[in-house]
């Protein structure tokens, strides 16, 4: 039995080897104890800084180190999926390489992968976070459960475990936009939760600005569901349904009353409101052609620089063939 322990990183020259020292005094222990074989998939994503050279060096001195560097940066959810792609485990753990994900964990998990999971979660509790992120995301979570079809849980991250056929099930959904928190719910599989203290980063900062993350946060609304499409949809059709009543409405009274004064004011509020319904309309139908543009070019999700693993090159050829299949 083979785990593959999977770590994308960005920038992270201090972690790399700490990371590296506290997987291996724990994996080498579990794995003796309990029986089986390891490989750590490091995943650069681009780096600017150290991060590669760290890398190199630690599987200068570790046969058990793997690498992946990719041409530039490609962004965690390529990290994560070039990891999944080319590693041989049985298992996968997928973990920040910012030690904020605590490799304590993992003997946990595999006894629950053992135990016939397919995904093991390993969820945190939110200490310690910055209370305006903590109040955004708590309310992005409950906007998005309202939207789309697959249920996500505030402080599930992508710090899991994944069996051998929940990794290929997430291998072979080739979407360009990919949004790892929906895929995960997506698949399926006999899940488990176990929970962690969350852990501040050791080093480095966050890579998320902002902008970062409410893209992220768009991304994850509309690749799982075509609700914004009608939701334009719904708002149309309730002011087309209200102008007619008002209209109804003008014209009995005018019937009645007879021509009052031509109201400014209604005819600005009529016109703002169906421009701005079109406006958006407009608006979510472009989000969903941009995502079609993107798919439809069928760009490879990442492009490798170089790595240590031996047959990379066929085996992503063999990838880019699973995409073009019918
Ligand atoms: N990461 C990556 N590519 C990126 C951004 C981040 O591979 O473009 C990695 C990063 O090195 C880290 C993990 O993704 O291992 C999580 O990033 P970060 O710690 O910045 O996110 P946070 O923990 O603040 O959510
Ligand atoms: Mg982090």
């Amino acid at each position: 039995m083979l785990l593959s322990v999977i770590t994308p990183a960005y920038n992270e020259q201090e972690s790399i080897r700490k990371l590296h020292q506290r997987l291996t005094s724990i994996l080498s222990r579990d794995s003796f104890e309990t029986g089986y074989e390891y490989e750590l998939v490091f995943v650069n994503d681009g780096s600017r800084d150290r991060t590669l050279e760290e890398i190199k060096q630690v599987a200068a001195s570790d046969p058990r180190v793997r690498y992946i560097s990719f041409s530039r940066n490609f962004g965690k959810e390529a990290a994560m999926l070039a990891g999944l792609s080319f590693c041989s485990g049985d298992f996968g753990i997928i973990m920040d390489s910012d030690l904020q994900h605590p490799p304590e964990m993992i003997p946990a998990m595999m006894d629950q992968g053992r135990a016939g999971f397919d995904q093991v979660i390993a969820k945190r509790t939110r200490s310690g976070d910055k209370k305006g992120r903590t109040f955004l995301s708590k309310l992005y979570y409950r906007l998005v459960n309202h939207l789309i079809d697959v249920k996500l849980e505030d402080g599930v991250g992508d710090f899991r475990l994944l069996s051998r056929k929940a990794i290929d099930a997430l291998v072979s959904m080739r979407e360009y936009t990919r949004f790892s928190k929906g895929l995960f719910a997506w698949i399926g599989f006999r899940s488990t939760v176990i929970e962690y203290e969350n852990v501040q980063r050791e080093a480095g900062e966050t890579k998320w600005s902002l902008k970062a993350l409410l893209r992220y946060a768009a991304d994850g609304i509309m690749s799982f569901n075509d609700k914004p499409l009608r939701v334009s949809f719904y708002i149309g059709a309730i002011t087309m349904f209200l102008g007619l009543l008002y209209i109804l409405y003008s014209l009995v009274r005018v019937l009645v009353v007879g021509i009052e004064e031509p109201g400014y004011f209604t005819m600005i509020s009529a016109i703002l409101i169906m421009g701005g319904v079109q406006l958006v309309s407009v608006g979510v139908l472009g989000e969903y052609i941009g995502k079609i543009y993107y798919e439809v070019k069928g760009r490879p999700h990442f492009l490798v620089q170089e790595s240590n693993i031996p047959d990379l090159t066929e085996r992503s050829e063999a990838n880019h063939k699973g995409n073009n299949a019918p």
